[in-house]
């Protein structure tokens, strides 16, 4: 006889019962812990631990669409991985990286990921020399070859920051052949700002001509979008030399209306620049991070 037996015998109590009755208690004690601690693996709210930004992806290199603050409380509607995608009473989503929230996510210590590094972009500011481009009406020291090289310039800062290699088809006022305006390299971006006779037309029109270059348009379109007030013209196929001739990726931006004398006003500043660069970078590193 066992010792357990022994024990029961010893108090005098019938051994099947008291054991079923404990394995009863036992399984109701499990099934009222899981109905307290619900799900316990995936969260259903957060709350913002700080002020930060919600995004259009689940990384940081994704553009940014609207800042939240510290307190801010969201539904979760995804996640993948440390990222969480979110919504507001007012149905808007993004995403945010679990570490900025309530929740006990450790921030990725990953290095920085850089999607650009090593890309090797090439610039292409139009006009220059002879060929001013578009002038404005308003101004007339306002001339499309200097605002294109401007931004080439101040874009290619941005760029190198990133660790990408750019290359310029023109890097002063001089006059190059459309045929000359080629480089080997990942990307191509033309630059340009459009001018009609009629100072109506306004915003940004992002072009491509080959089939394959469809999609490096739409992203670019949609980052640029994303940060930039001028008015959306879409993205159109239209066989342009530059584009037509290379067999990368290639776009040519149409950034604003120098005819038009609000986009002018943008296009002049450098502050303004800055924000529909920064578009430009964003679109990149989206475009090389899938
Ligand atoms: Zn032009």
């Amino acid at each position: 006889m066992n010792r357990i037996n022994l024990w029961f015998k010893k108090r005098k109590i019938k051994p099947v019962p008291v054991i079923s009755a404990a394995v009863l208690l036992l399984v109701l004690l499990i099934i009222i812990i899981n109905l307290i601690i619900p799900n316990e693996g995936e969260p259903k709210t957060l709350t913002m631990k700080e002020d930060n930004e919600l995004r259009t992806g689940p990384a940081a290199y994704y553009p940014i669409i609207f800042d939240v603050k510290k307190g801010d409380d969201f539904e979760i509607t995804d996640r993948q991985d440390k990222w969480f995608e979110v919504k507001n009473d007012n149905n808007e989503k993004g995403w945010i990286a679990g570490w900025h929230t309530n929740l006990d996510i450790k921030e990725d210590v990953n290095p920085v990921l850089k999607p650009l590094k090593d890309k090797v972009i090439v610039l292409d500011p139009g006009h220059g020399g002879s060929d001013q481009g578009a002038s404005s009406s308003k101004n007339k020291n306002v001339t499309e070859k200097e605002i294109t090289l401007k931004t080439a310039k101040e874009l290619k800062k941005m760029l190198e920051d990133e660790g990408a290699k750019v290359k310029m088809t023109r890097d002063k006022d001089e006059y190059i052949k459309l045929k000359d305006r080629q480089e080997d390299g990942d990307v191509f971006i033309s630059i340009h700002n459009d001018a009609l006779d009629s100072s109506g037309p306004h915003g940004l029109t992002v072009y491509y001509h080959h089939d394959s270059q469809q999609d490096f348009a739409k992203t670019l379109h949609t980052s640029i979008n994303q940060k930039s007030i001028l008015s959306d013209r879409g993205v159109r196929n239209e066989n342009f030399q530059v584009i037509r001739q290379t067999k990368m990726p290639g776009v040519l931006l149409e950034l604003g209306y120098i005819s038009n004398p609000t986009d002018e006003d943008l296009i002049v500043d450098r502050k303004y620049r800055h924000i529909v660069e920064s578009g430009i970078v964003d679109g990149l590193k989206v475009y090389f991070s899938n």
